[in-house]
């Protein structure tokens, strides 16, 4: 087999950085000309994190095909500029779900299903997919979820220590991502964790080949040799990823201590350099802006940043294309009132209302939207913020006083979005989840879908094309039944599933920047090439604040 397998497993604590770690490791190689794909296995029990609580776990990364992963997909795509798909992510729900459904099959023929090897066969067969290709990558990093140590992770490390005899020892490479804190009252980096850590690994079978130090401040040297002679790995072989201002200088990090020449010769990797330029020009454009834009997110969720993941990195890659620093102020829809909202969102130059479920906070995203509406302060509505912009503009432009979401009153005569029932019925069946339980899951208009865009609007503009891909995660739509009396009240559809069956876009005729977009752009949102939506929206922002500068927000034009 073509594919080298890199294993990238954590110790002493979670939050280290694993996954920027393992897709920084994949941009080096992806710079030095390799093909390069990356898995995350996470040992938890759910069978994917679409269910799980954003509070809890952070975003749910959303795949062109459909898959609900976690955000360390999101990493990997930005960081590779590829497309994930469901096979780079894979819990031990979802392997315990597909032996259990065989073993009711028959197929195990009547032998006692146990952990090893059965479930750690499965975790083998799903590592190996992704070298199942007729053109397999050079290199699959594969990302193992959770702390060495934890019950849960165990057959997942027990499959990779087999993995490496099958493969070959040389085919196969060990990365341990540990702790070295820096201990203020005796003014020492300390490496005690990671000599524990590694034990811990080693008691399992698996000897770790290269040792990456998380700590804030560079491993003197002598240190190194010391990380290395009690973890017994090469002196070259100990590196740091330090902590970074912007974490798109992680591979430019990893690249000045030598990682990636480290793993290539350690994996018989081709000798070349890595072509850095792109990135190197980022950093720099990211540090050195012109000016800078205040953006309110306004939501739910916005304690944890996490939950907010790629929106946040969109945002960025759109302020690196404008040279404007984006602050981002992170709004409370909760305590947003209709009395308190140009308080509240004094100073901001822009307002984002996220994607969400629930009724919770609506009424102060709705009052958030309408002072972005009245004032002309640039709106960008997603998925559920874009529903909230079409009921705000029900209520309050078109007079349809009770005008809401299906998901927030079943009963109301105005129900603006609603739950397609066509679609929600296609989508039960073909997933055979009929059963009441499992209607939470599955249910969604889930992945990539087309999207045709009217002449002469803001998305049109925007995207330049006719025709363009987003990804979907939501049970809701708008009701066409209130198209043309919203229409008439200067409401434009900007963009619509081909057929004409379903409204992906909206716009407003009498404002400068105000669009909702049914989908999830931030998704596709690349450092490198900021998605045209955010970077219209930042554009707008920028020329906003510029207008109130001058006092003359009010001769700012319209759509
Ligand atoms: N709750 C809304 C729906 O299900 C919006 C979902 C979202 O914002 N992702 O349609």
């Amino acid at each position: 087999m073509k594919t080298r397998f890199i294993f990238v497993t954590g110790g002493v604590l979670s939050s280290l950085g694993k996954g920027l770690a393992a897709a920084s490791l994949g941009a080096l190689l992806k710079a030095r000309g390799l093909s390069v794909t990356i898995q995350k296995l996470d040992p938890y029990i759910n069978v994917d994190p679409g269910t799980m609580n954003p509070f809890q776990h952070g975003e749910v990364f959303v795949t062109d095909d459909g898959a609900e992963t976690d955000l360390d997909l999101g990493h990997y795509e930005r960081y590779l500029n590829a497309p994930m798909s469901h096979k780079n992510n894979t819990t031990s729900g979802a392997i315990y779900h597909d032996v259990i459904a065989k073993e009711r099959r028959g197929d195990y023929l009547g032998a006692t299903v146990q952990v090893i090897p059965h479930i750690t066969d499965e975790i083998k067969s799903r590592v190996l997919s992704l070298a199942d290709d007729p053109n397999p990558p050079d290199v699959a990093i594969i990302e193992i979820g959770g702390t060495v140590g934890d019950i849960e992770g165990l057959p997942f490390l027990e499959a990779i220590r087999q993995l490496r005899s099958e493969l070959g020892r040389d085919n196969c490479l060990n990365i341990h991502l540990t702790l070295v804190p820096y201990l203020g009252s005796a003014g020492e980096l300390k490496t005690k964790p990671t000599q524990h850590s590694v034990k811990e690994l080693l008691s399992i079978g698996i000897q770790p080949d290269i040792i990456l130090c998380r700590c804030e401040r560079p491993i003197p040297d002598e240190l190194r040799k010391k990380i290395a002679l009690f973890c017994n790995v090469d002196q070259d072989a100990v590196f740091s990823s330090v902590d970074v201002n912007n974490i798109y200088e992680v591979p430019l990090k990893f690249y000045d201590e030598g990682f990636d020449q480290k793993v290539a010769i350690m994996l018989r990797l081709p000798a070349r350099n890595a072509n850095l330029d792109d990135w190197k020009k980022l950093i720099d454009d990211a540090a050195n802006p012109l000016g800078s834009v205040t953006i309110a997110i306004v939501g739910k969720y916005v304690e944890l940043k996490e939950a907010y993941k790629s929106l946040h990195e969109a945002l960025m890659h759109a302020g690196v294309a404008n040279r404007v620093a984006v602050n981002l102020r992170y709004v409370n829809s909760e305590k947003i009132t209709q009395e308190n909202a140009a308080d509240e969102l004094a100073g901001c130059d822009g307002i984002l209302v996220p994607g969400g479920f629930g009724y919770r906070g609506i009424e102060g995203k709705i009052a958030a939207i309408r002072h972005a509406r009245e004032n002309k302060i640039p709106f960008f509505g997603i998925c559920l913020g874009m529903q909230c912009a079409v009921i705000e503009f029900s209520r309050h432009v078109a007079g349809l006083k009770d005008a809401t979401s299906e998901e927030f009153n079943p009963r109301s005569e105005n129900n603006v979005i609603y739950l397609l029932k066509e679609w929600y019925d296609y989508r039960a069946h073909n997933l055979e989840q009929r059963s009441e339980e499992s209607a939470k899951g599955g249910t969604m208009r889930l992945g990539s879908y087309p999207c045709k865009l009217t002449p002469d609007t803001l998305a049109r503009k925007a995207y330049d094309q006719e025709t363009i891909n987003e990804r979907h995660r939501h049970r809701y739509e708008f009701n066409n039944k209130f198209k043309d009396i919203l229409e008439e009240k200067g409401m434009v559809f900007s963009g619509n599933s081909p057929d004409g069956s379903l409204v992906e876009i909206i716009e407003l005729a009498d404002h400068p920047w105000f669009l909702g977009c049914q989908f999830h752009p931030e998704f596709k949102s690349r450092p490198m090439e900021s998605h045209p939506l955010f970077r219209d929206f930042v554009e707008a922002a920028k020329k906003y604040k510029l207008a109130l500068e001058k006092g003359a927000v009010e001769r700012l034009g319209v759509r």
